[in-house]
């Protein structure tokens, strides 16, 4: 036992969901996430939907055609896949089992099915919800992001309520309204996480081979 505790084992890295009704920030929340903690990866997801304008394909989506995402649906390329607001969005399965085997935690920004799926695929993956302060907040963020048109926006509030209804099935809640405050809790969740014993002991097995009787 003890020599397989010395081994050097790389332990797998863990999976975390983030969901939000479309505007609650998640996105602004995420890419901060990314450049502070290392060793998180983030899942670039495969969309239908058109780029806005500032998104670079490979970056924040693979935009891909509606015929492509379809061959990729049936090559089991998808861990999981879902239609959100009309278009479709999938998480690739290869990339995310190629960071987790290289040690990664790895961020996945999908909607509340898809969160559903992934929390049945992998048990142990920590779900965070982030919640607007107010459907109006949601709506004002929206119009001032500028980057949807008004029935664009309409139907990304009609769906807010639906979404925020399946927050109860999710592990944390994060309330995004002091933006500043709203990060501070959401890389708690990563931090804790990190921390927890059975991972310390996969990275530092040296340290818990001491036994009790063991003179100083
Ligand atoms: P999502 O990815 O959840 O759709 P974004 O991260 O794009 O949302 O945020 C939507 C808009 O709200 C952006 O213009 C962003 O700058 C702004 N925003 C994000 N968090 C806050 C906050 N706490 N207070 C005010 N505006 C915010
Ligand atoms: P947006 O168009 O604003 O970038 O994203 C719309 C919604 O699609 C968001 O709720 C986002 O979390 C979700 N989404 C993005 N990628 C995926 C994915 O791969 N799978 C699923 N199920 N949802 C996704």
């Amino acid at each position: 036992m003890r020599q397989q505790e010395m081994s050097s084992e790389k332990p797998k890295g863990d999976i975390f969901v983030v969901s939000a009704p479309s505007g609650a920030g998640k996105s602004t929340l995420c890419r901060r996430l990314l450049s502070d903690l290392t060793g998180v990866g983030f899942s670039v997801s495969h969309t239908t939907r058109q780029p806005r304008q500032g998104e670079t394909d490979g970056i924040q989506y693979h935009f891909v055609t509606r015929n492509r995402f379809e061959e990729m649906i049936g090559s089991g390329d998808f861990l999981e896949w879902a239609k959100v607001h009309g278009n479709f969005y999938g998480t690739s399965r290869q990339s995310v089992e190629a960071m987790l085997n290289d040690g990664m935690d790895v961020l996945l920004d999908v909607d509340v099915a898809g969160a559903k799926v992934v929390k049945e695929l992998f048990p142990e993956s920590q779900l965070i919800f982030i919640m607007p302060p107010s459907l109006q907040a949601l709506r004002d963020r929206l119009a001032g992001r500028g980057t949807d048109l008004p029935e664009v926006i309409s139907l990304r509030l009609e769906n807010a309520r639906v979404e925020m209804a399946q927050a109860v099935f999710f592990d944390y809640a994060v309330i995004n309204d002091d933006l500043e405050k709203a990060y501070q809790e959401f890389r708690s969740v990563f931090v804790a996480r990190r921390q927890r014993l059975a991972r310390i002991r996969i990275e530092r097995p040296e340290l818990f081979c001491v036994t009790a009787d063991a003179a100083f």
